[in-house]
C-alpha cells in the first residue's frame, strides 16, 4: 500500500515535471541547416518588466521554447525604466540572470544584451554579448558605445526607420552612426523590426557592410502581438559553425544572417541562396504516361510559405508560373520538358526573398530524374 502510494506520488510528480519542462506548440519555427553551418533561430531584441515590457523574463524563455528558437536576448532599455518605482533594480543585469536561470534546464541559449536608448539622431541600438550592462549606463551615447566595444559586444542599430524618430519612415544615417561604423562600434542593422520591413534599411546594410537583422522587439506577449494576428514573430537566422554563443557571435560579426518575417526572407545572396536550396526537397518525379510532361512534387521543409516564379526555359502544364509552396507542405508541378530528361536544373526566382531592395535571388536545384 505504502509502495503504491509512493509510486502514485512519483507518477504525479514526474508528470508535473514533464509538463513544466515541455513547451510544445503548433507554431514551431523550422529552418534547415545549410552546408557547413547550423541554422540558429534567434530573436535578439526583446523587453520585459525590467524596462518597458509587460512580462517577467521567464515568460520570454517559455515563449521562445514554444516557437522552437535556439537563442534569445533580453535587451532592456538601460535608460528608460518606467517600472522603476515598483521594480527597483540597481543591477541592470537582473533580466539576463533570471532568464539564464529559467533556461538552464532547457535547450535555449541566452545572450546578455542591453538597448542603448537615445533620441534621434543617435536612436536606439542593442549591444549583445556584453559582460556587464551596468557599465554601459553613461551620460553620453558615445561613451556607452565605447564601453560596449571594450566589452567586445556586437552592436546593431534598432528600428532605424521608426517614424517616431524619423518622420519620413526612412532611416537617416547620421554622422553619429558614420563615426560608430568607422570606429568599429556598430556592426549590424535591423531591416525588420516588429512588422516593419524597411528596404531603405536594407540598402544601408549593404552600403555599410552591416549585418542584416530581424527582431520582434516584443513588449507584450508574442501570442497577442503576432500569433493571434496571423503572424510568426520576426527572427534572424544565423549560420553558425556550432550551436554555441561563441559561434553565434562569430557568425554575426561575419554577417551570416537572413532576417525572416512570415514569408519574407531578407539576406545577402551568399546566405539566402544556400538557405533556399536546403528549403525545398523534390519527390516523386515521373513522366506522365507517354508524354514529355514531368510531374514532380516540391516539399517545403521550412515554416515559411515560399513563393517562386519559373525561370526555366520550360513552361508549366496546369499551373501559373508564379506559385506558392506552403510552409511544411507540397506543390506538384507539371513541367513540359519537350523530351525525356535524365537531369533537370530546376531554376526558380524566390519572390518572397530579397538580396537587395527589389532584387530576388534565383535558385537552381539539379534534380536527377530516373529513367
Ligand atoms: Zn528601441
Ligand atoms: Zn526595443
Amino acid at each position: 500500500m505504502k509502495f503504491q502510494a509512493f509510486f502514485a506520488l512519483f507518477l504525479v510528480t514526474s508528470t508535473l515535471f514533464a509538463q513544466e519542462h515541455s513547451h510544445q506548440s503548433s507554431r514551431t519555427l523550422v529552418f534547415p541547416d545549410v552546408p557547413g553551418y547550423k541554422t540558429l533561430k534567434t530573436d535578439l531584441h526583446q523587453h520585459t518588466v525590467f524596462s518597458d515590457g509587460n512580462v517577467w523574463p521567464n515568460i520570454r524563455v517559455m515563449e521562445a521554447l514554444r516557437d522552437n528558437l535556439d537563442v534569445i536576448s533580453l535587451t532592456e532599455h538601460l535608460e528608460y525604466q518606467p517600472h522603476a518605482a515598483d521594480i527597483l533594480h540597481p543591477n541592470r543585469n537582473r533580466s539576463y540572470e533570471i532568464a539564464l536561470n529559467e533556461a538552464k534546464d532547457h535547450d535555449l541559449l541566452i545572450v546578455h544584451g542591453s538597448e542603448i536608448t537615445r533620441q534621434a539622431p543617435m536612436g536606439h541600438s542593442n549591444a549583445i554579448f556584453i559582460a556587464d550592462a551596468n557599465k554601459l549606463l553613461k551620460d553620453e551615447a558615445e561613451e556607452s558605445f565605447a564601453e560596449a566595444k571594450k566589452q567586445d559586444a556586437f552592436v546593431f542599430w534598432n528600428h532605424p526607420a521608426w517614424y517616431a524618430q524619423s518622420p519620413s519612415g526612412n532611416p537617416v544615417l547620421s554622422d553619429f552612426q558614420k563615426v560608430r561604423i568607422k570606429k568599429g562600434e556598430l556592426h549590424g542593422i535591423e531591416v525588420i523590426n516588429t512588422v516593419d520591413y524597411s528596404e531603405e534599411s536594407l540598402a544601408l546594410a549593404l552600403e555599410n557592410n552591416l549585418t542584416i537583422m530581424g527582431t520582434s522587439d516584443i513588449h507584450g506577449l508574442i501570442d497577442w502581438d503576432y500569433v493571434e494576428k496571423g503572424h510568426d514573430r520576426p527572427i534572424t537566422l544565423v549560420f553558425a559553425k556550432e550551436r554555441s554563443i561563441e559561434s553565434l557571435k562569430e557568425a554575426l560579426f561575419a554577417g551570416r544572417t537572413v532576417a525572416v518575417f512570415n514569408s519574407l526572407l531578407v539576406g545577402k545572396e551568399e546566405n539566402l541562396v544556400p538557405l533556399l536550396n536546403a528549403s525545398l526537397k523534390f519527390e516523386n518525379a515521373k513522366y506522365i504516361n507517354n508524354t514529355s510532361i514531368l510531374e514532380i512534387t516540391l516539399k517545403n521543409v521550412t515554416s515559411s510559405d515560399l513563393i517562386f516564379e519559373n525561370q526555366m526555359p520550360y513552361t508549366f502544364y496546369s499551373s501559373s508560373p508564379v506559385f506558392k509552396v506552403p510552409a511544411g507542405g507540397t506543390k506538384t508541378l507539371r513541367i513540359k520538358t519537350l523530351e525525356k530528361l535524365v537531369d533537370l536544373p530546376i531554376r526558380l526566382k524566390a519572390l518572397g526573398a530579397y538580396t537587395a531592395p527589389k532584387e530576388h535571388p534565383i535558385v537552381t536545384w539539379n534534380v536527377k530524374l530516373k529513367e
